[in-house]
């Protein structure tokens, strides 16, 4: 299948601003691929090299396309970079000067898909002496063979900025239509996506074979699983009401970042839960880990920094040092951490996740049977009364812990899943405050006063996975530093888009810049109201009403560790509304 038709494909999904749109062009342009350019389609359409965690960065700098444009072009590199300087994406800069670039080239070989893909996977391959000029000669190998309007996509590939406004839900219900006739069966690949986490595996899968293959892929090691989620309670005795005298465990509910680590006879891997492939970021654990006398394993936990003369947790924020891509071994040094296991999902070549929690925590307990300064078990208790369940709040929050997970102990492990199998209550929970809320930035108004020349307040939304859409909950402008407001500007930069994003429904709300959905942030607010200017469980509630945050303050965290399809859902916000309803 040739390159041009995917061109084209994404010049009109970038000019659509509706998702049906979006799902029709990408039902289409499924149906036309081959079995050998279905999974590469997936990726590319994702802006990717392969599935997340296999994590295949291009590594192309800016200059190195703009030196092979000029090339490409005959154009010199200082005319390319003040275009660039004007227009601020090198894609596009590309389509205007190539656009006459065949009345002079005499032959060419047209780009199929494979050839692209095959030589974006040798650039992000390329290393050490020499990988500029090698880098520069798959880039021109490709330029001097594509349109202009392939070479804008292509450029835009390497950069990573091919904004296409497409997500894993959609491109799931895209896959289902396309190969199934329906969408309904979106529910059974998103189980196999939960378990497997590649959608361009999925569709080979379906293309090649049955819905009964898809249905019946297996969890597998260094494969990442997508983590099963909790719902929330609004106090103790919600929480238990909510397990209905079924017998459930506490945990303390540590604010570090969770982990997911796969273990075989000679690896270890860790991946986050956005399925990052985080093993070099903490060889001391791995290193620990080796120790640990055990059958291969796939177990969850939460990685946290730790006080190293005392001993006790810090927050979220001092574990953010160990996520750099530099001086990796002075930030091991200087930030130590620990890994608290709290689930096993796979064991001795078996699959454990229909296994009942207690069941996973008992084999768990065997394999670290040890003390271990680094992995340690999570500290857990059985609960049956309040009384209990309170006590335990009390010590979790004086050892540093965000609050409890309470567990139902008969649950599966159930992939991808928010249930009420797991319930977290958090210490803020205690004074009646709303929980803190993730939400993703999905515009900006500029700022005013001495916020003028930077962003003065966010756009917020929740998420809505059935959708997969953002609907707007409120804008924010208090709780930020002058520093991380300049941070958050800077990141925000590269997900500018000209118009609203076709996945964020706004209503008829306006602001001046919007944004590919990308960043989260959290949230503090002590109170939701009704509100007939924001989308979020519009006319769910009430008509012509949705539901807007009172008082917003930004606490401080960017949830790196959370794609903006993570944020906090409508679901989520409803309950929180409904709780708040009652307690008045
Ligand atoms: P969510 O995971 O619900 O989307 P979030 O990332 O903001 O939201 P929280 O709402 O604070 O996190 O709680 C869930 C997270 O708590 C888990 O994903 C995990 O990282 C962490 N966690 C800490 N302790 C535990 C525990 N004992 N069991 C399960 N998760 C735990």
């Amino acid at each position: 299948m040739y390159f041009s038709e995917l061109a084209e494909t994404f010049e009109k999904m970038e000019k659509t601003s509706s998702r049906l749109e979006l799902t029709d062009y990408l039902v289409h342009v499924l149906k036309r691929s081959t079995i050998q350019t279905i999974d590469k389609i997936i990726y590319l359409i994702q802006g990717k090299l392969g599935p997340d965690y296999q994590s295949k960065e291009l590594g192309v700098a800016e200059r190195v396309v703009i030196k092979s444009l000029a090339l490409a072009s005959g154009y010199s590199v200082k005319d390319i970079q003040i275009k660039y300087n004007k227009s601020g994406d090198l894609g596009d800069v590309a389509y205007d000067l190539l656009k006459n670039k065949f009345q002079t080239t005499l032959s060419y070989e047209k780009l199929t898909i494979e050839k692209v893909y095959e030589t974006l996977i040798k650039i992000s391959k390329v290393s050490g002496a020499g990988s500029i000029d090698l880098k520069l000669k798959y880039i021109n190998s490709l330029l001097n063979n594509s349109t202009n309007l392939e070479s804008k996509f292509i450029l835009k590939l390497i950069l990573g900025n091919l904004r296409l406004g497409i997500a894993d839900f959609t491109i799931l219900d895209a896959i289902s239509i396309s190969f199934t006739g329906e969408k309904k069966n979106r529910k059974i690949l998103e189980r196999a996506y939960n378990v497997s986490s590649d959608l361009g595996n999925i569709a080979r899968l379906l293309f090649g074979g049955s819905l009964n293959e898809v249905e019946s892929i297996p969890i597998s090691l260094f494969i990442p699983v997508r983590p099963m989620l909790a719902e929330r309670a609004s106090d103790a005795n919600d929480a238990l009401k909510k397990m209905s005298g079924k017998i459930c465990y506490a945990e303390y509910k540590i604010d570090g970042e969770r982990i997911q680590i796969h273990k075989s006879d000679k690896k270890i891997e860790l991946f986050t839960r956005s399925l990052e492939n985080v093993t070099n970021n903490f060889s001391d654990i791995v290193n620990e880990f080796k120790k640990i006398n055990t059958k291969d394993l796939i177990a969850e936990g939460e990685i946290v920094s730790i006080d190293i003369q005392t001993g006790k947790f810090l927050p979220f924020q001092s574990l953010m040092h160990r996520r750099r891509k530099y001086k990796i071994d002075e930030a091991i040094k200087d930030y130590p951490v620990i890994l608290n296991l709290f689930d096993l999902l796979f064991y001795d070549n078996e699959d454990k996740t229909n296994l009942p929690f207690f069941k996973r925590r008992r084999i768990l307990e065997e394999i670290i049977s040890f003390e271990n300064e680094k992995i340690k078990l999570i500290t857990q208790t059985k609960v049956t009364e309040i009384e209990e369940l309170d006590k335990f709040m009390v010590k979790a929050i004086e050892e540093g812990c965000e609050g409890l997970m309470l567990k139902n102990s008969e649950s599966p492990y159930r992939a991808g899943a928010r249930e009420w199998a797991w319930i977290k209550l958090k210490k803020e929970y205690s004074n009646k405050l709303l929980d803190t809320l993730d939400l993703a930035i999905v515009g900006a108004a500029h700022g005013k006063g001495r916020r003028v020349g930077n962003y003065g307040a966010f756009l917020l939304a929740a998420y809505e996975p059935e959708e997969d859409t953002f609907f707007t909950i409120c804008k924010v402008g208090t709780g930020f530093t002058d520093e991380i407001l300049e941070e958050i500007s800077k990141r925000l930069k590269q997900h500018v888009i000209k118009n609203k994003h076709p996945r964020v429904n706004s209503g008829e709300l306006k602001i001046d810049v919007w944004f590919e959905p990308k960043l989260v942030i959290e949230i503090f607010s002590p109170e939701i109201t009704l509100s007939p200017l924001y989308t979020t469980s519009i006319n769910r509630i009430k008509k012509g009403y949705g539901l807007a945050l009172r008082f917003p303050k930004f606490t401080g965290k960017i949830r790196d560790d959370k794609n903006a399809e993570d944020s906090t859902t409508i679901t989520e916000i409803e309950n929180i509304y409904k709780k708040q309803l009652k307690s008045i």
